[in-house]
């Protein structure tokens, strides 16, 4: 029992170091569409599992809302770009 216990905490450890939350830079990156392509595969997969990082997101894109829509006021491909924010923060597409 003690050795299923330490293989439980053994396994936590591995996955929190897998698991490693996002930045403050790449949440905002990822707030504002300036993020990498390569990079928002696993950020999305991290935010899946992490509250504490989807809650940061979307603070975050409040703020890049707030500031996209003065920037650009319309742009063709917001559509887009709002579902893959809205897929990733389950905002706007719950059920
Ligand atoms: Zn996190």
């Amino acid at each position: 029992m003690l050795a299923e216990h330490q293989e439980y905490v053994a396994a936590c450890e591995k996955l929190e170091e897998i698991v490693q939350h996002v930045t403050d830079n790449t949440l905002e990156r990822y707030a504002m569409r300036t993020l990498p392509r390569h990079k928002i595969g696993p950020l999305e997969e991290h935010l899946l599992i992490c509250s504490d990082c989807r809650n940061r997101l979307e603070a975050e894109i409040d703020i890049a809302t707030a500031l996209h829509v003065v920037a650009t006021k319309v742009r063709e491909d917001e559509g887009r770009e709002n579902g893959i924010v809205a897929r990733a923060t389950g905002v706007g597409h719950q059920r």
